[in-house]
């Protein structure tokens, strides 16, 4: 009898159930052609579970999701909540819920230009033209999001000062690196990690940290950069980056620098885990609702949450890499959806068609 996996599914609000079907079309052909034993259960999340279950994590959800081995994600976020909940964030009540309470420390979200999508990139051709391919690893539940912060007031009551706390134990940065160092060994051995050791004392540990780690991995190549000089070479010189690894605060710019310069948000996959391999996969985008049940959307950025969910939780490294291929072959023959359309490449294929063609791309790939 196969492993069995058990996902819970949290499709949430705006493109979010539409990209997500087309992530069912590959689980079907998990289950009945690569035989895996997968066990899957949707759940509410965001808007769309305040009608029935007036809040936005209901519990039953929360429940689901301490069963399962992972959790597929679509996206969060409708600009009618926001319109009646101006003080509390939906996306802080529930996927950052989701982070804290499974203690998903290590966000991983590749950043891969396509040679046949060159044209996405903002970038001039002379610089994209040699592939952009970048993983960027970010310490996802420390450092100055979760330090100390207040305001102070003066005698009025007005806001005088502010201040945030950027902290870090050893043990965050040491669990951190050595995912980063694993997975660069993995790659092509190399690996960037960013500080602003010039400066902050939390940069200097952070930066002991990883060097000292790195005597585990002496294969790997490490080097070090500061933010402000790797904000630039990542737009000056993107081949050069294989791994980096940030900070929660750096890695949150830097994650999104990676992304603009591939061009689409609709490609981009994401994941955050914890030390048990615990997941959350998700697309990198958010839940797009200019777009929602247009059948426009780009379900690539949730196919390939799927595939991650395969390689990081799952351990199914080869039927990763096979799902992976499939979108590459997919977007090599010519077939785009609408946001990776330009004047030149004006055809496109809709949401639910681009999901049968990765299906049907994958199951003749077996
Ligand atoms: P967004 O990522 O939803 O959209 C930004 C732009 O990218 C839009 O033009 C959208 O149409 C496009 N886009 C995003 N995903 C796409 C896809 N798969 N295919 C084609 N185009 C795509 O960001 P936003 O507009 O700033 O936020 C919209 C809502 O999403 C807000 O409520 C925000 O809070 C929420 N949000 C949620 C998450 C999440 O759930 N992880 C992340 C970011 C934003």
């Amino acid at each position: 009898m196969s492993k069995k996996y058990k996902i819970a599914i949290l499709p949430g609000d705006g493109i979010g159930p539409e990209v997500m079907r087309q992530a069912y079309k590959i689980i079907n052909v998990l289950k009945k052609k690569f035989f895996l034993n997968i066990q899957y259960k949707n759940y509410l999340v965001g808007y769309s579970a305040i009608k029935k279950y007036k809040t936005v994590m209901p519990k039953e959800t929360l429940y689901g999701c301490e069963k399962s081995n992972a959790i597929l994600f679509g996206s969060v976020g409708d600009p009618r909540y926001n319109f009646f909940n101006k003080n509390i964030s939906l996306e802080k009540e529930s996927l950052l819920f989701i982070r804290k309470k499974f203690n998903l420390f290590c966000n991983i979200r590749p950043a891969k230009l396509y040679s046949k999508l060159n044209y996405l990139s903002p970038l001039k051709n002379s610089i994209s033209i040699n592939g952009i391919d970048i993983l960027c690893i970010r310490e996802l539940i420390g450092g100055i999001y979760f330090g100390n912060s207040k305001f102070i007031y003066d005698k009025n009551k007005i806001k005088k000062k502010a201040f945030d706390t950027e902290i870090y134990s050893k043990k965050e940065i040491y669990r951190i690196s050595r995912i980063a160092f694993k997975i660069a060994n993995k790659r092509k051995k190399k690996l960037t990690s960013i500080d602003k050791s010039n400066v902050l004392k939390s940069s200097i540990l952070w930066r002991e940290v990883v060097n000292e780690v790195s005597k585990e991995f002496p294969n790997v190549k490490l080097n070090h950069l500061y933010v402000d000089n790797a904000v630039m070479q990542i737009i000056k010189n993107p081949s050069i980056f294989d791994v980096i690894l940030c900070s929660n605060i750096f890695g949150d710019i830097i994650s999104d620098e990676c992304a603009a310069i591939i061009g689409s948000i609709g490609l981009l996959p994401s994941a955050s885990i914890n030390e048990k391999k615990f997941g959350l996969y998700e697309p990198s985008g958010g839940s797009a609702p200019d777009i929602k049940n247009l059948n426009i959307a780009n379900p690539i950025a949730q196919i390939l949450s799927l595939s991650m969910m395969l390689k990081y939780t799952m351990k199914l490294d080869n039927i990763s890499k096979k799902i992976d291929n499939t979108v590459k072959e997919v977007l090599e023959l010519g077939y785009i959806t609408k946001d990776l359309s330009n004047d030149v490449n004006k055809e496109y294929v809709s949401t639910d068609e681009m999901g049968d063609i990765i299906a049907q791309t994958l199951i003749k790939n077996i």
